[in-house]
């Protein structure tokens, strides 16, 4: 594990309670709070992206095979769409927001202000090593912070990249980089930051919630989950098979928006799984090992993880694998049941297990006996009553009506698990919102003094019964 001015040697403790006692240093200076700081800082972090951008494409193909088309559309391009919207509306995001103010409050108005929380913990995972890292960096940094990041140790090529950037565009005791496994990042949990954004599996984040209670610390979880695509019987079935192809393949489907299983409504099983067939070997061609546009898997381990669950008996399409370049086919399985072993766990990897349905209560029936709370939930259909109904009993961090995956890209709605599958939501002004603390202000006015609470209170209760109504 390496620091951003030593690259061979691990991070002492001793380094890394230095490092944090200057961030909270530095941030007591309010260095980083004005407006103009943070824009300025925004800027010198998107001139280190364009700088860095085909280093950091041909990091993300080293480590998972990336095609440069998916590095741009959901890593650099994305930061640099996020960096775009935000420096276009930091000044209008900081700028106290009025609200209603009760009549017991009277006279007078209320506002919400927002101000940095501190010193940030970043922690990514490998799957988007560039837009995991930056997306909340960009927010941190726009809420007016400091910020100690963490990458993956699985995408070291990524991580070098990131490293540069970091150390060529801030110092230290704003911005600093930590590259670590194991052992640094609990020598760092075990540190007192403001707030800890983690990004990665839910047993880790577990790990995380619990190492930062100790210091009371709040934590923001994006985690994992069985996201589900539901495809009902009025879907306009090209349509949803072209999406559902794209969003779930993208980066080998190593994406924690992914659909990770189909629920195809009974009466037109048989031609969904015919056109998902005949569109990806359209996508992908006969043999998707020799497709530009296919990613890899991150690691061995995963590699085996993902082929154990494949069940050659329920492939319709795909299920070869390389163990030698971590290649797995867009593999689709039929008649898959929640007995099966890739309905246990979040699949994570090109295996798109598919179950039937004929009733909603068969939805429903399957959605509860899965551990996790779905990350995202996905519905292809024309009624917009059926649209209603999943929205609103399907609980889920974010959702998609035909469509899967974009509700993460576009940055005027919050992104975020619940339950098992997160907690706390940013993108755009909710990331703005996630690294700010929201301080509720009452102004009360004082051409008045109105006793109403003021003792002696007498019989002064039934009035207060009409102004608490
Ligand atoms: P992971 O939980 O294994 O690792 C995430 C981070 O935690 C890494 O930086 C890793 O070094 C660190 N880490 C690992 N073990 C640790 C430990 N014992 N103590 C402290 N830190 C530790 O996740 P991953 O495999 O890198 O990523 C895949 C997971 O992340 C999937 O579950 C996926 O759904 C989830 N994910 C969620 C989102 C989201 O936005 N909700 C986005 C991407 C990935």
């Amino acid at each position: 594990m390496t620091t951003d001015n030593d690259n061979n040697r691990a991070t002492t403790e001793l380094e890394i309670i230095e490092l944090v006692a200057k961030q909270h240093d530095y941030f007591k200076t309010g260095a980083t709070k004005s407006y103009q700081s943070r824009i300025d800082n925004l800027h010198k972090l998107k001139a280190a992206l364009i700088k860095y951008e085909a280093d950091m494409h041909a990091a993300l193909k080293q480590d998972l095979g990336k095609p440069e088309f998916e590095s741009y559309l959901t890593e650099t391009g994305f930061c640099l769409h996020d960096l775009s919207t935000t420096l276009k509306k930091l000044k209008g995001w900081m700028k106290p927001k009025w609200r209603m103010t009760s009549l017991l409050t009277q006279p007078g108005s209320s506002r919400v202000y927002y101000s940095p929380l501190g010193v940030n913990l970043i922690i990514a995972p490998y799957n988007y090593p560039v837009m995991l890292t930056f997306a909340p960096l960009i927010a941190a940094i726009a809420a007016g912070n400091t910020v100690v990041i963490k990458t993956s140790e699985m995408t070291p090529t990524c991580s070098a990249v990131i490293r540069k950037i970091i150390s060529e565009a801030f110092d230290p005791e704003y911005i600093a980089y930590i590259e670590g496994e194991v052992n640094e990042t609990t020598l760092l949990l075990q540190q007192k930051f403001e707030h800890i954004f983690f990004t990665g599996s839910p047993r880790v984040g577990s790990i995380v919630m619990s190492a930062a209670a100790k210091n009371l610390t709040p934590v923001t979880l994006e985690l994992g989950g069985k996201s589900l695509c539901i495809v009902h019987s009025d879907a306009k079935l090209d349509i949803a098979v072209n999406r559902l192809v794209s969003s779930k393949f993208l980066n080998a489907a190593q994406t924690c928006v992914a659909p990770d299983y189909v629920l195809v409504h009974k009466s037109i099983k048989e031609a969904f799984l015919s056109k998902l067939k005949d569109r990806i070997i359209h996508v992908y061609g006969e043999d998707a090992s020799t497709s530009p546009d296919f990613a890899r898997i991150v690691s061995d381990n995963h590699f085996q993880r993902i082929c154990a669950l494949i069940d050659p008996q329920k492939v319709i399409v795909g299920g070869q694998s390389d163990a030698e370049t971590r290649y797995i086919a867009p593999t689709v399985m039929r008649d898959v049941t929640l007995a099966d072993n890739i309905m246990s766990d979040e699949v994570f990897g090109p295996v798109l297990p598919v179950l039937e349905y004929e009733t909603l209560d068969d939805i429903y029936k399957i959605v509860d006996q899965l551990p996790h709370h779905p990350l995202a939930c996905y519905l292809f259909s024309e009624s917009s009553a059926l649209q209603l109904e999943i929205m609103n009993n399907i609980q889920s961090g974010g959702a998609c009506i035909n469509n899967c995956i974009f509700h993460a890209a576009n940055h005027h709605i919050p992104f975020g698990g619940v339950g098992e599958s997160g907690m706390g939501a940013y993108h755009g002004f909710d990331g703005f919102e996630c690294f700010s603390h929201k301080k509720g202000v009452l102004k009360t006015a004082s051409w008045l003094d109105n006793p109403l609470t003021y003792a002696p209170y007498g019989n002064k209760i039934n009035l207060l019964r009409k102004f608490m109504k």
